[in-house]
């Protein structure tokens, strides 16, 4: 049995991102019902796709332990920082006019959030922000993979999971990738004053911190404007307004951090044993980040393949003008993560929120990863 996990986040939140979210929402009242035109584009959609095939919703429950409440995180004078109650009237099967219905079936995949078991010694709390954070329990402490947006829900979703684990102390935190909805949370997860004291270890792929600066703030007011075109974040949530970001519902309003990684994996591929835990580092720059990184664990034969297996057509452009993405090379990245992992493969991966069978559905429609 092998899990395959990836992030399903991937864009980079800009520093001041989160500020501009915070904006109240437009009001919705000049948005229109569906043109005839939409309707029959739509109404097309749902001809042409097996929306009958629910096997990504039974993927995406597997494992559940527990959530929060509508997935409320609160932040400083209870601010809201996640919720996910506004996206409740998603719960409805038919997509209304107004949402493409593939729109709308994802929409709904992200609506599961909550900590989910992924395999002996390998949880994921999901949709607590756009990002995923996965723990792995190493032999005296904890493995943390990504660490969200804001420091609020990355403290939420530990704490979290410590309601429902042991309580031991990170040992390690693994940036996969330079988009700062992988690092941003980083100190809900650790404290500065542990990395400086070397309780901590802060991994992350060779060039991380020159590639989140330069995405990040040196570009950072052209590509946090598209975004807003691109993700829609001021838009109010409802069936006329914000559906879901593809790889997410939306970004968390909380507080931005980043404390620098301590240890740069440079070779293309690098075994690490890390508190007793084993990791295949795969470097795939290039993919679905200028600096990016995938992570094997043979003892729990579990495949962490960052965002290059998400649900969405991530892996080759986003139109908030962050870099193109190198669709071939990403296409060599997945045939080389097939050798040293999928060979010892006789079960399952997680693609984004499901979990997904990995020699069944991902060689024989390897395109569904992006689909
Ligand atoms: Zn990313």
């Amino acid at each position: 049995m092998a899990i395959w996990i990836s992030h399903r986040a991937s864009f980079a939140i800009l520093l001041a991102g989160a500020a501009c979210l915070m904006i109240a929402p437009s009001a919705s009242a000049q948005a229109n019902d569906a043109e005839p035109a939409t309707r029959q584009a739509n109404a097309e959609v749902l001809r042409s796709l097996p929306f009958a095939d629910r096997a990504d919703f039974d993927d995406a429950q597997r494992g559940f332990i527990a959530s929060l409440p509508d997935g409320l995180v609160l932040g400083d004078g209870q601010r809201v920082v996640w919720s996910m109650k506004p996206y409740a009237f998603q719960q409805q099967a038919a997509a209304p006019a107004t949402v493409n219905p593939s729109l709308w079936r994802q929409a709904q995949l992200d609506n599961f959030h909550g900590l989910f078991k992924v395999a002996d010694r390998v949880y994921q709390v999901r949709g607590l922000d756009d990002s995923n954070i996965t723990i792995v329990e190493s032999d005296t402490g904890l493995i943390v993979i990504d660490a969200l947006l804001s420091a609020e829900t990355a403290r939420a979703a530990m704490e979290l999971y410590y309601q429902h684990r042991p309580r031991k102390p990170v040992v390690a935190v693994v940036f996969t990738h330079a988009h700062a909805d992988h690092f941003g949370g980083v100190k809900g997860v650790v404290s500065e004053n542990d990395v400086r004291a070397g309780r901590v270890k802060i991994f992350a792929p060779d060039h991380f911190t020159e590639h989140a600066v330069t995405e990040s703030i040196i570009v950072g007011n052209a590509i946090r404007r598209r975004g807003m075109y691109q993700f829609g974040p001021l838009l109010p949530p409802g069936e006329r307004g914000q559906i879901d970001a593809g790889h997410g519902k939306t970004v968390s309003r909380g507080t931005f951090t980043l404390i620098a990684p301590t240890d740069l994996i440079k070779d293309s591929y690098e075994l690490r044993r890390i508190d007793g835990v084993d990791i295949e580092f795969h470097l795939v720059p290039g993919s679905e980040a200028p600096a990016e990184m995938t992570l094997y664990f043979p003892q729990f034969k579990v495949l962490d393949m960052a965002e290059d297996t998400n649900h969405t057509m991530h892996n080759l452009y986003t139109i908030r003008g962050a870099e193109v993405r190198d669709a071939r090379l990403w296409s060599s990245y997945l045939g080389e993560a097939l050798q040293p992992s999928i060979r010892s493969c006789s079960g399952k991966r997680p693609s984004r929120t499901p979990l997904r069978p990995a020699r069944s559905r991902w060689k024989e429609t390897p395109a569904s990863s992006a689909s």
